[in-house]
């Protein structure tokens, strides 16, 4: 039977309200979610949706107001438990600017075993292991500003594989990132789920992005709408426009060429648009 890593029941979060007159906002409302080890589920929604909201209680950041979130087994029910969490899944945040804390890239990645107190000797193994993982080795004693927005994404992603998490969680990764960037980062991310099996959550706005994991999640307003294969969810054009979501460009090509399947990728979309011309040359 398959495991679960996260499970959220019946979870509700509301921030409090401000001493300023801002009432009180509830940003997740009764959502039900199982994540299982080894998945890879990416997680779409427009802004405002409880996305982040949803990430940092899975990361033990913030508690539910209402409902569970247990991770591992571990019901995260207060801040002490945070630090036990953050070893189970680790997360990494949109702004590549505000995750880095050393000033060079080796340290860097160092900084979360060196707190947990692991042997050097075992912190410069695993430091070598996650830089070279994530493609970033050869900059190892590179000044992390100097970086670009990938390869900074890639340090973040490093620091986490250090902590030897069973799960990592990306809210927007690429969000500020170049077109090469984005590449890069999510090369890494499909190589540390299918290669090295770590769990995924990866929260984007990217149809691109999305279409390469497991499962995709759709939330609005706080809530679930949907779930399901990336076949099954963009198959439902209409329901994702509704939400104001899109659909991959191969997915609406294919869709406005009047090809009934549901296409995800430019390499589905070639080999389809070269069956129909092949089977029409026959
Ligand atoms: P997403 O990541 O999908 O854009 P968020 O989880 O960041 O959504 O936010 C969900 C809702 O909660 C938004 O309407 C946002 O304005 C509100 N919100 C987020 N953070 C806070 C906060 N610290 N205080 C009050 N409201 C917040
Ligand atoms: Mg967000």
């Amino acid at each position: 039977m398959r495991e679960k890593l996260i499970e959220l029941n019946n979870v509700t979060f509301t921030y409090e309200a401000d001493e300023d007159g801002t009432p009180g906002y509830t940003a997740v409302r009764d959502v039900s979610l199982d994540i299982y080890k080894g998945e890879f589920v990416a997680v779409l929604g427009h802004n405002g949706s409880g996305k982040s909201t949803l990430a940092k209680m899975m990361n033990a950041i913030y508690e539910p107001t209402e409902g569970t979130v247990t991770v591992n087994g571990i019901l995260v029910d207060s801040e002490e438990k945070g630090d036990e969490i953050r070893r189970i899944v680790g997360m990494v945040f949109q702004n590549p600017d505000n995750q880095i804390v050393a000033t060079i890239v080796e340290d860097d990645v160092a900084f979360g075993p060196e707190n947990l107190g692991v042997e050097p000797s075992e912190i410069r193994r695993r430091v070598d292991e996650a830089l070279k993982t994530v493609g970033m080795y050869e900059l190892r004693e590179r000044e992390p500003h100097k970086l670009s927005g990938g390869q900074k994404q890639r340090v973040a992603i490093a620091g986490v594989l250090a902590m030897q998490t069973q799960g990592i969680i990306l809210d927007e990764p690429t969000a500020m990132l170049d077109p090469t960037g984005r590449e890069e980062v999510l090369k890494t991310i499909i190589r540390l789920n299918r290669e090295i099996g770590i769990t995924v959550v990866l929260i984007t706005h990217f149809m691109d992005e999305a279409v390469q994991a497991d499962r995709v999640v759709v939330m609005d307003k706080g809530e679930i709408i949907a779930d399901g294969t990336p076949r099954e969810i963009f198959a439902r054009g209409e329901f994702l426009r509704e939400h104001s979501l899109d659909v991959p460009q191969s997915t609406e090509l294919c869709r406005r060429l009047g090809f009934e399947e549901c296409i995800l990728t430019p390499a589905e979309c070639v080999e389809k648009i070269s069956s129909v011309l092949g089977g029409a040359a026959q």
